[in-house]
């Protein structure tokens, strides 16, 4: 008997799907995303969404896993104590972390799926100074105790710019996390080095070695300029790697979305005129199939990241979320159902397409 993969219901832990060889997906890119729904600001990038409209954290959740993602992240990325004092909303850290965690797992926990707690790059760094370290582990143990609390299945620590950070983080999810898996990842920066410079294939192999479960790379660089650097981690590394790039169409003078400009005015696009640069669909599926070739286990989208972009890496797979239902269908447009729209269609293709004789690319079709 077949089941479907939309169908079945997973309760495989995420070693488990990893030693079947099974390929996740984990839909991210959320703060960019609430940002374009108007729920946070461009700027600190705080998700306080998560308290003042949970509803809305919940729906996302929601659109996510019926695109296909199948880990789904408590939106706690910058719900850190460092910036929620920035906006005067330090006594909501616990209430939004908690709130963010359980909004995850109740989604996840629903549709059978993977629930994961997040830490990221504090943007507090220094690696010579014990002080900030000590901070940011105090930041990282809050953060990570609250996670394996609320019954998470895996904590995410993501974005470091840092090598030193990233296994600060790996150690703090090691020591606070329960025995949930770790899943480590770093920024990929044009240079291909973290900021104290150990290259990001060697940093991924230290992490793994480290007893991080997946270490990989996120953010940054989009498809294009993201898929060289992950073939050196796939290199380097022995176990499962993550692949996340933000869904911008960069290139090799512009690596980072960061440097993308706009095409008419030359301007840097970043952070509010970006939506030119979005990656296409074509470019998500294929893409999506490299990872899968090079044996990435691990794959997903970061800043930039739209539902139907998750379809496109779900269907690249071979698999059919519930959203493939309104996947692209442009068969019925040449059924014989459709013979009341054939005036008008011939009339589009005249008018609108400049095709001169409609008739004669009709009768190829
Ligand atoms: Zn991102």
């Amino acid at each position: 008997m077949s089941i479907s993969r939309a169908t079945v219901v997973y309760c495989s832990s995420l070693l488990d799907r990893l030693r079947d060889g099974d390929t996740l997906i984990c839909g991210e890119g959320y703060i960019f995303e609430l940002e374009r729904r108007g729920y946070l600001s461009i700027g600190s990038y705080i998700p306080v969404v998560v308290l003042d409209h949970p509803h809305v954290v919940r729906t996302l959740h929601e659109e996510y896993v019926r695109a296909g993602t199948e880990i789904v992240e408590a939106i706690t990325f910058f719900g850190d104590r460092s910036h929620l004092k920035l906006i005067g909303r330090e006594d909501d850290l616990e209430l939004l972390n908690r709130q963010a965690l359980r909004i995850a797992r109740g989604v996840a926990h629903k549709h059978g799926l993977l629930s994961a707690g997040g830490i990221c790059s504090t943007m507090l760094y220094k690696p010579d100074d014990p002080s900030v370290v000590e901070k940011i582990r105090r930041m990282f143990k809050e953060q990570i105790e609250w996670a394996a609390d609320e019954g998470v299945d895996l904590i995410i620590g993501e974005t470091f710019f840092d090598f030193g950070e990233a296994r600060l983080a790996l150690e703090c999810i090691q020591q606070y996390g329960k025995g949930s898996p770790a899943v480590i990842t770093l920024s990929a920066s044009p240079s291909g080095m973290t900021f104290d410079e150990v290259p990001l294939a060697e940093a991924c192999a230290r992490l793994e070695q480290l007893g991080a479960v997946v270490v990989g790379l996120n953010c940054i660089r989009g498809p294009a300029t993201m898929l060289p650097l992950i073939k050196e981690v796939r290199e380097a590394c022995r176990g499962p790697i993550a692949c996340l790039p933000a869904a911008f169409r960069t290139n090799d003078q512009m690596k980072a979305f960061h440097q993308l400009r706009d095409l008419k005015t030359g301007a840097i696009s970043n952070p509010v005129e970006l939506d030119p640069h979005i990656a296409s669909r074509g470019e998500i599926r294929e893409f999506s199939r490299q990872l899968k070739a090079l044996g990435v286990q691990y794959m997903g989208l970061c800043c930039g990241a739209r539902p139907y972009l998750i379809r496109e890496m779900a269907e690249a797979l071979g698999r059919k979320p519930p959203a493939s239902e309104f996947a692209p269908d442009l068969s019925r447009l040449a059924s014989k159902e459709s013979s009341d729209f054939e005036w008008s269609t011939k009339q589009y293709m005249k008018h609108i397409l400049g095709i001169e004789d409609p008739d004669l690319e009709l009768a190829t079709l």
